[in-house]
């Protein structure tokens, strides 16, 4: 069986990705002590990239095959020119308003803020631009980094979930910006529909990477 190491501090990230792929994912943190990656990178596929790399040279000594899957992930809102996107962790740290936003002119933040910030940041833009709701889409990309039958892997996978933002309360206890998030195709937001894990950009991501990893199982000795 190849070791499958999910890097993530993201509990609500690590629950979905588990459930999704419906196998044996070992937490990092069962390995190592815990890393912090700065995403420095300019786009999803670059980060997810970062994130997973930056496992990979402590479990490359210890390991023959495995692979880490690091994934990151965000809401695109098409009113705010496709922002909080890779910032969407760090959202509620922009001190630019929303008509900044939209022209990309803010200095990017480096610290995470909690989920309800961030979600109430999206709200004061929608006020700002006088929208009760913006058209939006959740993106995910999915890195894989590591060594399957002494090959190195380095691969990514993109997902989507197209929809739209608007303006509807806020749950603590939610994941993210779903309280605020319904899919194309639905009249509830994103926390309320039981299969999320089914329509997710998340989910459409890890449905690629699952072909991945049947494929690369095939050419590990048995
Ligand atoms: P990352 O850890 O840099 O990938 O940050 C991802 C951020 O995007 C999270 O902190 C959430 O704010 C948001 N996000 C990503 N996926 C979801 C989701 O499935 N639901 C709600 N928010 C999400």
């Amino acid at each position: 069986m190849l070791p499958l190491i999910f890097f993530s501090n993201n509990a609500h990230k690590c629950a979905e990705v588990q459930a999704i792929l419906g196998q044996e994912v070992l937490p990092y943190t069962r390995l190592l002590g815990r890393v912090e990656v700065v995403e420095s990178a300019q786009s999803f596929e670059e980060n997810a990239h970062l994130k997973a790399q930056a496992l990979y040279p402590f479990l490359a000594d210890k390991l023959q095959d495995f692979l880490v899957l690091a994934e990151d992930s965000g809401l695109c809102v098409e009113a705010l020119g496709g922002y909080p996107g890779i910032y969407s962790a760090r959202f509620a740290n922009i001190k630019e308003g929303a008509k900044e936003i939209v022209r990309g002119n803010f200095m990017p933040p480096s610290a995470s803020s909690s989920d309800i910030e961030n979600n109430r940041k999206l709200l004061a833009c929608l006020d700002i631009l006088g929208l009760l709701e913006s058209p939006a889409c959740f993106v995910c990309v999915a890195a894989l980094r590591g060594r399957v039958g002494g090959q190195e892997v380095s691969q990514s996978f993109r997902g989507e979930c197209l929809g739209r933002v608007v303006k509807a309360p806020l749950k603590p206890n939610a994941f993210g910006y779903d309280p605020l998030f319904i899919p194309k195709g639905y009249h509830t937001t994103i926390d309320n529909i039981e299969e999320k894990n089914q329509i997710s950009h998340r989910f459409n991501a890890l449905k690629q990477v699952q072909v991945f990893l049947k494929r690369a199982c095939l050419k590990l000795p048995h």
